[in-house]
């Protein structure tokens, strides 16, 4: 195992790079190779970020929204360059295939450049000009924000946050994943470098990192995307300095098919959203709902598909889908599929080893489908994350509603239906983030849908102009005539 050529990746931090206390990272579908060594910070790391993101404020702030929005818009081109060169990098650290990595770093293209068209007409005031008095209501940015992402898609889910973030003229400091930050930050690092300094920084490590940034006193907003079990240290620890926070959390999504439903056109489609990126993605489909009386031929037709899924290494062309993530998601989806062998339930392992003598030199699961699977089975009820998932027969809609509506996360959902009119009018019952008729993966979103979760599944939107409000206070000023 060599480390002498794998990118050696530091903190950014008021436009240095240090890159003491390195670390390696692993490639999750082969662990004996080192992909890249990145920093490790302390809240010493933190602080400096801080005080250099402070200091950098008042000149960011103050720079014209239309300048801000040029800079922004030459920062998307060259996220755009890094995909070609840097979605191989982001393969080996994640695990994903090569389209999953490329999409990220499109996607995440994609937000800056929709972000940087909305915020000259979302900073205008509003004003009113009467016989008393005049108003004037101005949108101004809250200060240092810091955003803190995980490793499943880390591109689009750290311009979520950057993009409004500085569009308003906030400047920021990055906690990556230390299962995904090499990428991700030597994408970053070119970016930086067209900004003033201080306006993106970058510390690196685990969560005394992101603790100390949550309770850091000069940190007055935190975008956080993550577990719902980690949201909650995130609210105790911005609590000391009362700030403001988005969460962007899990979910177990919910797909409601319909008894008109037809089966290839929704198998074709549902399943984008099932097994992408080895289910691994806080909006994939996690339990699926089908009417009794097509239960049968529905499942038969899942699991003919889903057997012809090949799993492999994400650099490996044929490969389907890569690896879980890290060891602590294997041991979660591996626990899980043996608690579920152990049940009642059907548990049906599918596809195939693209190489089978290199298997257990990663975190490769094969796909599963559980069926006759009760709605309350853990398999059901919990968060799998990761390429299992549970058809479950239900009887009639009011029953389906009430299971869909009876989880703890509501993040996205969707309705499967050839009536549109049907399928509206029961999206309209989902209590959840996003409701998606007919789709429910990656190809469902629209910059224009505000998107994130009710109930554990988050507080607070992004995208559009409620992710840009997320990162701006109203200040109201009147004078009396
Ligand atoms: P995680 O909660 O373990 O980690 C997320 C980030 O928080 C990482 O950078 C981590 O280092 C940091 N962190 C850990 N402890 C912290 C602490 N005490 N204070 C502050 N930060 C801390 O999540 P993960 O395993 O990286 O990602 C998987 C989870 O993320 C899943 O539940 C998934 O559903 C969710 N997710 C949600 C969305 C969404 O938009 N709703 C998108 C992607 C992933």
């Amino acid at each position: 195992m060599t480390t002498q050529t794998v990118p050696q990746v530091g903190h950014l931090i008021g436009g240095e790079t240090p890159a003491d206390n390195l670390r390696d990272v692993h490639d999750p579908g082969r662990l004996d190779e080192v992909v890249a060594q990145v920093a490790v910070g302390t809240a010493e790391d933190v602080d400096r970020a801080v005080r250099a993101a402070h200091a950098a404020f008042p000149g960011w702030r103050d720079t014209p929204a239309a300048e801000r929005v040029q800079k922004l818009l030459a920062a998307a081109d060259l996220l755009a360059g890094s995909g070609e060169e840097l979605a191989p990098l982001l393969v080996r650290e994640h695990g994903g295939v090569l389209w999953e990595a490329q999409t990220d770093f499109a996607l995440g293209t994609g937000v800056l450049q929709h972000t940087s068209s909305l915020v000259e007409d979302f900073l205008r005031p509003v004003e009113f000009d009467d016989e008393q008095s005049f108003i004037s209501v101005e949108k101004v940015p809250r200060g240092v924000a810091a955003a803190i992402v995980p490793w499943n898609m880390p591109v689009v889910l750290t311009m979520m946050k950057l993009a409004p973030a500085l569009a308003t003229g906030n400047t920021l400091v990055l906690k990556p994943s230390p299962f995904a930050p090499a990428a991700l930050t030597l994408a970053l690092q070119k970016i930086a470098a067209q900004l003033p300094s201080g306006v993106l920084n970058v510390v690196h490590g685990e969560g005394d990192v992101g603790a100390a940034l949550c309770s850091h006193p000069l940190v007055r907003k935190v975008g956080f995307t993550g577990g719902t079990a980690t949201a909650q240290k995130v609210i105790e620890a911005t609590s000391g300095t009362i700030k403001n926070v988005t969460l962007e959390l899990g979910g177990n999504d919910p797909a409601i098919v319909l008894d008109d439903a037809d089966i290839d056109a929704t198998l074709e489609r549902m399943l984008k959203g099932v097994y992408t990126r080895t289910g691994q993605i806080c909006f994939a489909v996690k339990r699926i709902y089908v009417p009794r009386g097509l239960y049968a031929r529905f499942a038969d037709a899942f699991c003919d598909r889903v057997n012809e899924y090949a799993v492999g290494h994400g650099l490996d062309p044929q490969a389907s889908f890569g690896p879980l993530n890290n060891e602590a998601q294997f041991k979660k989806v591996t626990d899980l599929l043996d608690r579920t062998r152990n049940s009642s339930a059907q548990l049906i392992q599918l596809g195939r080893k693209l190489d089978p003598s290199s298997w257990d030199n990663g975190y490769y699961v094969l796909p599963h489908v559980v069926r006759d699977v009760e709605h309350t089975a853990p398999v059901s009820c919990e968060e799998q994350f990761g390429p299992i998932v549970p058809l479950i027969a239900y009887d009639d809609e009011e029953q389906v509603i009430g299971w869909a509506n009876g989880s703890d996360y509501g993040l996205g959902s969707s309705v499967w239906t050839s009536d549109p009119d049907r399928g509206l009018s029961l999206a309209r019952r989902i209590e959840a983030g996003s409701t998606f008729i007919n789709t429910h993966s990656f190809e469902s979103l629209d910059l224009r849908m505000p998107f994130g979760g009710i109930k554990s599944s988050g507080i607070g939107r992004e995208f559009g102009t409620a992710g840009l409000n997320a990162y701006v206070e109203e200040h109201s000023i009147r004078r009396l005539k």
